[in-house]
């Protein structure tokens, strides 16, 4: 079985994908460490991220075994992800990798931004993820804050509204919902409350 798991940043897709990993027994790509990876790469062999061949070449040459990397998880490396994502050669170069995840034995489960739209369209159960701008923000600050993070609240909310516009408005894979996922909105609901929508929404698109 192929889970597809997509949604805006901050959206809890990805705490939600890892219980749903292990409530199903399948294992679980977070495909935004790819792009956290790629623009990692490219700015420590000094190129702009922007850089097409940079980013293709560092996309071609990605070693998974460095995706546990701290240097991956924060909102900085998320926004410089978000600035490689826009490639097409880049995208192109993750595509195999992120199939090849999909296709092992027993299924898996993958989130990121087009997972149901672009890398598993035949996925058996795909949910699209969302809570309003103003909860994701709220709930990244309250985890940065946790953290020792001096930064304020309007700072995280436009963070997530331009990452959003970034993800949304480019012309290749954009951030959008498939015709056929299911819609989990949130934005009024705990992680558990959530996990249990997700778990339902999956049993029933499975007929279980
Ligand atoms: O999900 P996460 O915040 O780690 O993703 C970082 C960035 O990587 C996203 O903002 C998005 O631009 C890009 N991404 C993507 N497609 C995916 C996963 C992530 O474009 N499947």
């Amino acid at each position: 079985m192929i889970i597809a798991i997509d949604g805006p940043a901050a959206s809890g897709k990805g705490t939600l994908a890892k219980k749903v990993g292990e409530h199903f027994g399948l294992p679980c790509l977070d495909t935004g460490l790819l792009y956290r990876a790629v623009a990692r790469d490219v700015a420590r062999a000094g190129f702009r991220l922007d850089d097409v061949w940079a980013a293709k070449a560092a996309a071609s040459g990605l070693d998974a075994a460095s995706f546990d990397d701290p240097a991956l998880r924060g909102a900085a490396a998320g926004d410089a992800a978000s600035i490689v994502a826009k490639i097409p050669e880049v995208r192109a170069a993750l595509l195999a990798y992120q199939r090849a995840f999909a296709a092992q034995p027993g299924g898996a489960v993958l989130d990121g931004r087009d997972i149901g739209t672009v890398v598993c369209p035949d996925a058996d159960v795909k949910l699209f993820v969302t809570a309003s701008s103003e909860e994701r923000a709220r709930r990244r600050f309250l985890e940065l804050q946790a953290k020792g993070d001096p930064i304020g609240y309007e700072a995280v909310l436009a963070d997530i509204r331009a990452r959003d516009e970034r993800d949304s408005g480019r012309s290749v894979a954009p951030l959008k919902a498939a015709t056929d996922a299911v819609l989990l909105d949130t934005s009024n609901l705990d992680i558990e409350a959530a996990f249990d929508a997700a778990v339902g929404s999956i049993k029933r698109k499975i007929g279980q």
